[in-house]
Parts: C-alpha cells; sequence; structure tokens
C-alpha cells in the first residue's frame, strides 16, 4: 500500500528535538509492504512488514521495522492530511503532510492493526517509489507547438493552469473538461469553432481565455452550469459571435468581459445585472446601441470604440404599454420564478414567445406592453476609463424597456437620463 503525501523526519535523540531539528519537508511516497529479513530457526527466510520513506532525495527510500516497533500514531489532524508515526527504533517522527485523508485514514488503519492481524494482512513486497510519486504534483502546463501537444494519455489532474496556444486546436477535448480544479484556461490562438456544454461543470474555473479562435456561439447551457458562478475572466475576442444568450446575465462574479473584433450586433440587454463586472471591452464589432441597463454598473473601463453607433442624440419613446394578456402575465410568471423551459416541455411558439422577455431596469419582466426607449448615454460616465470612440461623440444611444408608466416617470424625472 502506497502514500502520497509531504513528510519530514525528526530524530527524537537531536541536541534540541523540535520542528528545527526536523528534516525539510519533502515530496514523498511511503509504502508499507513486507521484504525478507531474517532467517527462521528451520532456514527459510522470513517477511517482515516495513515501513518505506521514498523521496526525491532518497530514491531507493529509507525502511523502518513496524512489528513492534510502533510507538504511537497521531491522528488528530487526519482530516486535514496530517499525522505523526512515532517509531521506536530508529527514534524518529514521521511527520506526515498535504495526504489525501481518505487514503491516509486507510493507510493508518493497517498500520494500526496489531502484529497478529497484519500478518493476515495482504502486503506486496516493497519497491521504491516511481518518480511521478515524489515529484511536486505539475500545477502548470503551457504549449504553444503543435508538436508538443501530448496525444492519448490525461493531463495531470493536479493542473491549476493550463495554457494550449498555436497549436491548431480544432475543439474542446474531454480530456482537458476532465481537469478538476483547474482555474485558468487559456486556449487563444486555435481553430475552436465550439465551446462545449461539459465546461459547465468546471465549478473552479476563474480564468477562461479563448481569444482568436473561430467560435459562432455562446452555448446557453454555460449560462446555468457551475461555472457561472466561479468564471471571473472571459476573454472571447476575435471570434464570430453574433448573440450572446439572455441568461448570459448568470456570470454574476464575473470581473472582466473582453468581446472585442466578433460579429455582435448587441450585447446582452440585461448586462446591468452582472454587478462585479469592471473591465468591459467590446470594440469592433456591430454594435448601433449600448443596453440602457450599463448605468446601472461601476465600471473601471470600457472600450466600445470603432462601431457603427446611430447617430441619434435625442430621446425616442415608444409606448406600448397596455393591460397585459394572460398569456403575457403567465409568461412574467414563468420568467419571474426562474422556471426553465424548452421545447420537449411547450410548444415551440410558447417557447420563443418567452425568449422575447425583456427585463426592465426595476427588475421586472415585460413582454408586448412596455415601454420602448432609445435614449443618449454619456459614455463618460459609465466607467472611469473610457477608450475614445471619436473626440466630438461622447453619447451614446441606448436601448431599454421599461414595464411601467411607474418606471418611466422614475427614468424622464431623472435630466441626465441616468437611471437613479
Ligand atoms: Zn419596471
Amino acid at each position: 500500500m502506497r502514500l502520497n503525501c509531504e513528510i519530514s523526519i525528526l530524530n527524537r535523540l537531536a541536541p534540541s528535538a523540535n520542528v528545527r531539528n526536523s528534516t525539510k519537508p519533502a515530496r514523498a511516497s511511503l509504502a508499507i509492504g513486507r521484504k525478507d529479513s531474517t532467517k527462521s530457526s528451520d532456514g527459510t527466510a522470513a517477511k517482515t512488514v516495513f515501513l518505506l520513506v521514498c523521496t526525491a532525495k532518497e530514491r531507493t527510500g529509507t525502511k523502518y521495522k513496524v512489528k513492534e516497533n510502533l510507538q504511537q500514531v497521531f491522528s488528530k489532524f487526519l482530516e486535514k492530511g496530517k499525522a505523526t508515526i512515532r517509531l521506536k527504533e530508529p527514534p524518529h517522527d514521521l511527520l506526515i503532510n498535504k495526504a489525501d485523508p481518505s487514503s491516509l485514514k486507510s493507510f493508518l488503519s493497517i498500520l494500526k492493526l496489531g502484529d497478529k492481524e497484519l500478518q493476515n494482512v495482504k502486503l506486496s513486497g516493497l519497491t521504491p517509489a516511481k518518480a511521478c510519486d515524489i515529484e511536486k504534483p505539475k500545477t502548470e502546463m503551457k504549449i504553444t507547438r503543435r508538436s508538443d501537444y501530448p496525444l492519448g494519455k490525461p493531463f495531470p489532474t493536479s493542473l491549476k493552469k493550463l495554457s494550449i496556444n498555436n497549436c491548431a486546436l480544432l475543439r474542446i477535448e474531454v480530456r482537458i473538461l476532465q481537469i478538476r480544479g483547474l482555474l485558468c484556461l487559456n486556449l487563444c490562438d486555435n481553430q475552436i469553432k465550439e465551446i462545449p456544454c461539459k465546461m459547465a461543470r468546471l465549478s473552479t474555473l476563474s480564468e477562461l481565455i479563448l481569444n482568436g479562435n473561430r467560435i459562432k456561439k455562446f452555448p446557453p447551457s454555460l449560462c446555468n452550469g457551475i461555472v457561472a458562478s466561479s468564471l471571473k475572466v472571459l476573454d472571447l475576442s476575435n471570434n464570430e459571435i453574433r448573440l450572446f444568450p439572455t441568461s448570459f446575465c448568470n456570470f454574476k462574479n464575473l470581473v472582466h468581459l473582453k468581446v472585442n473584433s466578433n460579429q455582435l450586433h448587441a450585447l446582452p440587454a440585461n448586462i446591468g445585472n452582472l454587478t462585479n463586472l469592471r473591465f468591459l471591452s467590446a470594440s469592433h464589432n456591430h454594435l448601433t446601441v449600448l443596453p440602457y441597463s450599463l448605468s446601472k454598473l461601476k465600471l473601471e473601463s470600457i472600450d466600445v470604440s470603432e462601431n457603427p453607433f446611430l447617430d441619434q442624440n435625442s430621446w425616442n419613446v415608444i409606448n406600448t404599454l397596455a393591460f397585459p394578456s394572460l398569456k403575457e402575465y403567465a409568461g412574467i410568471a414563468v420568467k419571474r420564478n426562474r422556471c426553465s423551459y424548452s421545447a420537449d416541455l411547450l410548444p415551440l411558439s410558447l417557447c420563443i414567445f418567452l425568449d422575447t422577455a425583456k427585463q426592465c431596469l426595476c427588475g421586472n419582466y415585460c413582454f408586448t406592453s412596455c415601454v420602448h426607449h432609445i435614449i443618449p448615454l454619456n459614455i463618460h460616465q459609465l466607467a472611469h476609463t473610457v477608450v475614445s470612440i471619436c473626440p466630438t461623440q461622447s453619447h451614446i444611444p441606448s436601448e431599454g424597456f421599461l414595464c411601467s408608466r411607474r418606471c418611466l416617470q422614475r427614468l424622464q424625472s431623472n435630466k441626465r437620463g441616468m437611471w437613479k
């Protein structure tokens, strides 16, 4: 049985036995097994149980006898992957750290068996540890050449940061999506066409860089997955995305959003719900208006340069407020209660109708009975740093929807046209 952990060895007879007199903590492989040691009275070799500690410095390992040699096992912090094995001879304490708690538990339970019971347990022979067991787990990998791309073997599961650039990757492989604990995935400058739905399950991913690919669609399933709550940086610049799903605003923790040089005709209408967003760049797209909900955000910087914005500096308010139909009321209830719907559950026409829901700045939803407004928004009021669009243009038309007469009055009562 083998346990991968970090070990430091304390000699209790050293002049002043404290932690400083122990060896430096090192990545180690701790094994328990049998090896020929003594000859019994009838001349046959008897197998004795040993503990073998292998480190990168000492690959062949140090052996400790287990039988009648175990003084004590300290396992109070087992759940944190820590324990200490105190041996009688030599008077060493093996300080175990950073072990997998469940593996440590089963390892110690075998070690703590009485000598008689231990004789009945099946144990393998002692062999020195493999290099991969004692090397520090790899947390970062950067591949910049196609010839370096690993084929046919899984990526190390310990990876926190993976960059694969300029490798002409056509898709994001399952092997990549199987790395649990991945924090940063950088796949820029490849030829990826699709973001796989399985990416929604990456619960720790906080940075996703897909700059310079051929992505056409942002899958709605990603917005409803666990990744939506972990992602902080999303770079989709230099792709071919035309539209973001309305549920894109589930990425509540997003701080950086880069969508430069795509084919976007609009930013998500309810982008104002991304309350943590601080940096937004959407230059070189086909934007003609900005969503009015942007005025709710506290941005550090904004770049919406090189877009064909409408040349309109006056208010344009189209009021179609009426008593909502029963269908609209039902639609508002579905949206407000975040009921999931799909073409399997509802007629397709109803799904399309529900997809046309607009969110008012007050948070309510509306359909055809609403106020559609296009008003100029002072871009310099949106962020501290504004990448200049054109020195003379400080106002950009913004589009929004209001659910009621009260919300319309609230907007009109503010002379600067900012929602307060
Ligand atoms: Zn409203």
